[in-house]
C-alpha cells in the first residue's frame, strides 16, 4: 500500500475529496489500493486564532491572496507523506500554468511516488511561495484551460482522474490507453454499438465485416478525418510528423505505414 502512487491535495475544501474520484474506474482502483489519496486542509496551517489563510494584495486591487507561510506549512506537511521515497511532482493548478496535455498526464502517472496538487482559491497564492517551491522542489504550474474556475479543486480532480486511469492495472483493457484520443497523435475514431440501425443511421458495414485490417484502416481514416475537421493544430503536427517519417523511410528504401495500422 505504501508504495502505491499517491495523490495529495492541498485545499481549503478537503470535503470535496475523493468526491467523483470515489466512483467508477478511479473509485474501484482507490478501493483496491492501486493508488491512494490524501486531502490536506490548508486552514490547519493558519498562524492566528481566526485561522486566517488569506490577506489583501500589496499594491491594492480586488480580492485576497492566499498567504505564503500558511500554504508553505501545508506543502511541508504533504512532503512528509513521501518520506523515504522519490520526490513527488509538486503542482500548482492555475490558469497561468502550462495547458494540461495527455503527454503531461502520462509523465505524472509515471512518477513512482505520485503528485502533490495545490489548489488555489480567491486570487490565488502569493507568488513567492510558487517561486520558492519551483526553485527548491521543481514545482510546476498547470492549467486546465483558458478560463477561470473559482478554485483549483475541479482542476485537481480532473488531473488526478486522468493520471489514475493510466496507472498499471487500473484499466481492464490496457489497450484502451493506447488507442484513445491524443495517444496516437490523433483524436479517436468514431465508435458505435448496438443497435446496428438507429434513427435511420447505419453503422458502417466494414465494422461488421470481422476483417481486422480493413477495420483498422477504416478507423485510421476516421481518426484522421475527425482530427482534420476539429483540431487543425493537432492535424498539422501529425501531418508534419507523417511527412518527415515518410522522408526518412523513403531515404532508407522503406515504405510508410500509418500509426495504428
Ligand atoms: N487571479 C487568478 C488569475 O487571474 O490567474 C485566478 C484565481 S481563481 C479565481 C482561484 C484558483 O482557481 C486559482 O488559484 C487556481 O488554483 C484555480 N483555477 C482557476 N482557473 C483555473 C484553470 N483554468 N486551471 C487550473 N486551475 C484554475
Amino acid at each position: 500500500m505504501t508504495s502505491a502512487w499517491r495523490a495529495t491535495v492541498l485545499t481549503l475544501f478537503p470535503e470535496m475529496f475523493p468526491g467523483p474520484l470515489a466512483h467508477s474506474i478511479a473509485g474501484k482502483a482507490l478501493a483496491h489500493q492501486k493508488w491512494c489519496l490524501d486531502a490536506i486542509n490548508i486552514r490547519d496551517f493558519a498562524k492566528d486564532k481566526h485561522n486566517t489563510v488569506d490577506d489583501t494584495p500589496y499594491g491594492g486591487g480586488a480580492g485576497l491572496v492566499m498567504m505564503a507561510d500558511v500554504v508553505h506549512g501545508a506543502l511541508c506537511a504533504a512532503e512528509t507523506l513521501y518520506e523515504g521515497k522519490a520526490s513527488p511532482q509538486y503542482i500548482y493548478v492555475t490558469p497561468r500554468g502550462a495547458p494540461l496535455t495527455q503527454a503531461i498526464v502520462r509523465t505524472l502517472s509515471q512518477n513512482p511516488s505520485g503528485i502533490v496538487v495545490l489548489c488555489g482559491r480567491y486570487e490565488g497564492v502569493d507568488d513567492r511561495l510558487v517561486e520558492y517551491w519551483r526553485e527548491e522542489k521543481g514545482l510546476i504550474e498547470i492549467s486546465l484551460g483558458d478560463y477561470v474556475l473559482s478554485g483549483g479543486e475541479m482542476a485537481a480532480l480532473t488531473l488526478i482522474d486522468a493520471c489514475v486511469r493510466l496507472l498499471p492495472g487500473v484499466l481492464i483493457k490496457e489497450e484502451a490507453k493506447t488507442s484513445e484520443s491524443f495517444e496516437l497523435d490523433l483524436l479517436e475514431f468514431s465508435q458505435y454499438s448496438k443497435p446496428r440501425i438507429w434513427q435511420n443511421k447505419v453503422v458502417p458495414e466494414v465494422l461488421l465485416s470481422g476483417d481486422h485490417s480493413k477495420i483498422a484502416a477504416w478507423r485510421q481514416k476516421s481518426a484522421e478525418q475527425i482530427t482534420k475537421e476539429r483540431r487543425p493544430d493537432i492535424w498539422k503536427a501529425y501531418d508534419n510528423q507523417r511527412a518527415s517519417t515518410k522522408r526518412t523511410q523513403s531515404g532508407k528504401g522503406g515504405s510508410f505505414a500509418a500509426k495504428g495500422d
